[in-house]
């Protein structure tokens, strides 16, 4: 949120001086106690200032810090995620390159009927497995995929801040967004987005451009 050059000039009186009043605060400023009115509403709702009945108004350390905290923890995947890009078990290494490359991501989930998720693949697993002298269009996926129950998974409701966590974490590019489905008794997760470094990063941005 952004301060005019008046709240910005009552944050500077209240932080020198508070506990204060309105009307000492006008005094100040040489402005009449209602004028103000509106900015001290607004910088009390904010939570950049504090009233209290009899006492004045007081500073609220790192206010500024606290909304851009809230706002970040309000953020959720769903609001972010993108369309996942799978191939099947049975698909090959080599289709599995050209998935990546048409597709234009640096991860894939593997998946079985009904899009549930098998495993992961990221740029440097189809990097190995094109290292040695084996025909890749002969190398099935399920061979050389990160497999489940080793994948670290998220929701479309988790916060953002503790997907960019996790990402960070494990050392990972991406994670599938699934949702849990029982199938046959068999509590699975079917793939239903795709969250990444790309994702954080347009999040980042659009942060910044709501505040303009
Ligand atoms: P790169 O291999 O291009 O550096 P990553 O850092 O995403 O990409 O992947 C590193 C390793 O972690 C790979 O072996 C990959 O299979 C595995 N991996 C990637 N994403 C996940 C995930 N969500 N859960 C578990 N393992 C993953």
């Amino acid at each position: 949120m952004e301060l005019n050059e008046r709240q910005e000039k009552i944050l500077t009186i209240v932080k020198e001086n508070g506990p204060i009043t309105g009307e000492q605060i006008a005094e100040q400023l040489s402005l009449t106690r209602a004028t103000l009115r509106p900015d001290l509403a607004i910088l009390t709702m904010s939570g950049f200032l504090e009233a209290r009945p009899r006492v004045g108004y007081f500073y609220v350390e790192n206010a500024q810090k606290r909304v851009l905290n809230d706002e970040l923890k309000k953020m959720t995947v769903k609001e972010f995620q993108s369309i996942p890009v799978v191939v099947k078990e049975s698909s090959s290494v080599y289709d599995a390159i050209v998935t990546m490359f048409l597709e234009d991501v640096g991860t894939l989930f593997v998946v079985r009927e009904n899009s549930i998720l098998t495993g992961v693949l990221s740029r440097k697993d189809l990097l190995r497995a094109s290292m040695g002298n084996q025909d890749l269009s002969q190398v099935p996926v399920n061979v050389i995929m990160t497999r489940m129950p080793n994948i670290t998974m998220c929701g479309q409701d988790d916060a953002l801040i503790e997907v960019a966590n996790t990402l960070i974490q494990k050392q990972i590019d991406g994670l599938p967004v699934v949702k849990q489905v029982s199938v046959n008794g068999e509590e699975v997760f079917e793939v239903t987005g795709r969250m990444t470094k790309t994702n954080i990063t347009k999040a980042f941005v659009s942060l910044a451009q709501e505040n303009e």
